[in-house]
Formats: structure tokens, C-alpha cells, sequence
């Protein structure tokens, strides 16, 4: 946009666009919605060259999309610092799946009756060798939108066998989740290079379970995903669905995928004895899980009055920092040994 009234004058015409478009659309009896996103930028003041600016105003447009859409966003010199950044953790990501700076802890899962550990998460590490660890948070969004969680994602699952077959080995029969990125199944034939890898580490397939987010299950139409989580499944792969609760949980797509366990996300679990809404809501998941024939894991249990509420409520298994952290494998195996 070009305006001689500067940064208000371009507002008021964003806004004027998307208006616009946003006006229904009847074709046929139907109202049909569009919604649009807007970039803007501001010549001469952010640029002069018409390359620079498209540049800037695609930048802004990027982020008026992933702030959810229709809206208008102004270009700001901190993101082309960002575009650089992420470049740079992406080419240092690249490297650090060649040079091993990845690792795996794993978190462990308990019988809620028993407190028996039952199974643990896999988690991934970044050991960055000048910048100290770098949390998931920071660098799975960068490997998801650059298309490197394939490899990482790859890595993940190869290393989550090799535990379990330690395990086993070891005389440790522990079940290990692994979470999944929407990418990874959408890419290839990802059921049958798990069946491969399972066959490869000789691990029984029900020891491996798969987290996927709610939010992938409940993509509407996607006939492909569904397609895959089934022949996951037939594997004899456990399926989760992570993050319970966040998204748009539905019955009816509860019915049809076959999921395994359900994990309450752990928004839920922080509010318990404190907000009678979430008290009801992790009440009713339980309720709607087990009457579903799932079993139910509530995540990010922190308090001794949690766990007591989810006991009585008759959750099935429980994880978190209340009962004990992500940890190094040697350690996991001393904590299983223990008990
Ligand atoms: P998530 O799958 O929901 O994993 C649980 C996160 O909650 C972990 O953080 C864990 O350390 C943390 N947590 C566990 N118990 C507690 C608790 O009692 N209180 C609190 N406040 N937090 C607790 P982490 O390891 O930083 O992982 C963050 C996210 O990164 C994960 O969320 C997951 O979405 C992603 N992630 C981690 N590893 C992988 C991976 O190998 N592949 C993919 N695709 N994503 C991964
Ligand atoms: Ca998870
Ligand atoms: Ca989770």
C-alpha cells in the first residue's frame, strides 16, 4: 500500500481492504466468508526499492497470518532480525543432527494406584556446544516450518527403540512415548518406515507409543491422517492424543481414530482444587475417556493435592515434576530399578 497520509492513512485503508472482503458472498443460498490477511510497509521510511518493500510487506503479511488472520500488521525492522535469526538456528540445527549435539531424556509415567512407573516420555535436548541447551520450545517450531523435523523427528523415534530394546534388555519392560510432528506424517510412507524400524530394533510394538496433538487429529477432512494413524495402529503403536483439551476435543473424532490414552494437558491439571471449572473439566475428560474405553494420563502434575484428586477421580496414570522429571536413561533405569 502507498498512502501520502503515512502509517494512519495506511491503517484506515487496511482496514477499509479487509473489511472489503470480509462482506458475505452469496452464491446459490450460501453464505460464503473470506477472510484476508494484510501486510504493510511504508515507503520511503521502512525502504526505497520495490524489491525491499514487497520484501518487508510479505515479512508482515507472514506474521498477520500467524497472529491467526484476518488482520493488518506494519512492518517492523526487528523482523528481518528474526528472519536472520531463525536462518541461523536452522543452519545450526542442521549440524547438530550430524554432530549428536541431540539427546533424549525421558520423563516417567507412574500408575496412579500402584505409583509402579509404567512408562516414559521422550523428550528431545539440544546441547548447543557455545550457546548452553536450548529448550524444544525454540528450536521444534524452527524444525517444523523448515522441514528439518523429519530427520530430527527420524532420529527421535530410531533413539526411543534403542531405549526400549536397552530396556528390555536389561530386564526393564517400559513403554516410551514419542512425540510427533504433523510434518513427519504427512511426508512419505511414515507407517511403513516405523514398521521397519520396529522390525529393525526387535522391540514388541505396543511398548512404542506415538503423541500426536489434538489438534492434528482434529483437522477437519483430513482423510490421509486418519488413513495413517490407522495403519500406526494395526502396528500394534500405541496412539495419545497430547495436549488433551486445548483444541477442538470432539466424541465423535474420539470414536473414530483408534487412540489408545488420552493425556490431559497440563493447563488443567495446574488449576486443580484451586478453579471448580477445571475441577469439573478433568472430571468430565476422565469420565469421557474411560467410558470411551481410554485410558487417561494427566500431564504436568505438580502438587501432592493433584495427585490426591486425580487418584480419588480414578485417572489411570500420572506425570510429572511432583513425582519426578525429565532425566538421562541411566537414571531412568535406576528409578525403575528402584521400584
Ligand atoms: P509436551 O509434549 O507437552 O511435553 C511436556 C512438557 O512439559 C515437557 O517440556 C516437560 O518437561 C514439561 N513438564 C513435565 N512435567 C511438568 C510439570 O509437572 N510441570 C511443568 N510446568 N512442566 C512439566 P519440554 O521437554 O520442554 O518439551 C516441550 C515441548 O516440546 C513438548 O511438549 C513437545 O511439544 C515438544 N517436544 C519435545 N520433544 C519433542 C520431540 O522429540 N519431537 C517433537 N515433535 N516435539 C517435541
Ligand atoms: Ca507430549
Ligand atoms: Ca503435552
Amino acid at each position: 500500500l502507498s498512502s501520502s497520509n503515512g502509517a494512519n492513512g495506511a491503517a484506515v485503508l487496511a482496514q477499509k481492504a479487509l473489511d472489503a472482503i470480509a462482506q458475505a458472498i452469496t452464491i446459490d443460498d450460501h453464505d460464503l466468508f473470506i477472510t484476508s490477511s494484510l501486510g504493510v510497509t511504508l515507503f520511503p521510511v521502512d525502504a526505497s526499492s520495490p524489491d525491499q518493500l514487497i520484501k518487508n510487506a510479505d515479512l508482515a503479511l507472514y506474521r498477520a497470518k500467524a497472529e491467526g488472520g484476518h488482520r493488518f500488521q506494519f512492518f517492523l525492522e526487528q523482523m528481518n532480525a528474526e528472519v536472520l535469526q531463525k536462518k541461523s538456528l536452522e543452519r545450526e540445527l542442521r549440524r547438530a543432527i550430524e554432530r549428536a549435539e541431540l539427546s533424549l531424556v525421558f520423563q516417567p509415567q507412574f500408575s496412579i494406584g500402584g505409583g509402579r512407573p509404567v512408562g516414559a516420555e521422550a523428550l528431545v535436548r539440544w546441547q548447543h556446544p557455545e550457546r548452553g541447551p536450548i529448550p524444544p520450545k525454540a528450536f521444534i517450531p524452527v524444525a517444523e516450518s523448515t522441514g528439518l523435523i523429519r530427520p530430527l523427528g527420524r532420529w527421535v523415534l530410531e533413539e526411543a527403540c534403542r531405549a526400549i530394546r536397552r530396556g528390555l534388555d536389561a530386564g526393564q519392560e517400559l513403554a516410551v512415548g514419542v512425540n510427533l510432528s504433523a510434518a513427519q506424517l504427512r511426508h512419505g510412507d511414515f507407517a511403513a518406515s516405523l514398521r521397519e524400524l520396529i522390525a529393525e530394533s526387535g522391540i514388541p510394538p505396543d511398548l512404542l507409543e506415538i503423541e500426536i496433538t489434538e489438534s492434528l487429529l482434529f483437522e477437519p477432512s483430513n482423510d490421509a491422517i486418519a488413513e495413517m494413524l490407522r495403519r500406526i495402529a494395526h502396528l500394534g503403536v500405541r496412539l495419545a492424543v497430547d495436549d488433551f483439551g486445548t483444541g477442538y476435543s470432539s466424541l465423535a473424532y474420539l470414536k473414530r481414530f483408534p487412540v489408545h490414552k488420552i493425556k490431559i494437558d497440563q493447563s488443567f491439571v495446574r488449576d486443580i482444587g484451586r478453579d471448580t471449572d477445571d475441577d469439573m473439566i478433568v472430571t468430565a475428560m476422565v469420565n469421557l475417556a474411560h467410558s470411551l474405553g481410554k485410558r487417561v494420563i494427566a500431564e504436568g502434575v505438580e502438587t501432592e493435592r493433584q495427585l490426591q484428586f486425580l487418584r480419588e477421580l480414578g485417572c489411570d496414570e500420572v506425570q510429572g515434576y511432583v513425582l519426578a522429571r525429565p532425566m538421562p536413561e541411566a537414571a531412568l533405569r535406576e528409578l525403575v530399578a528402584r521400584h
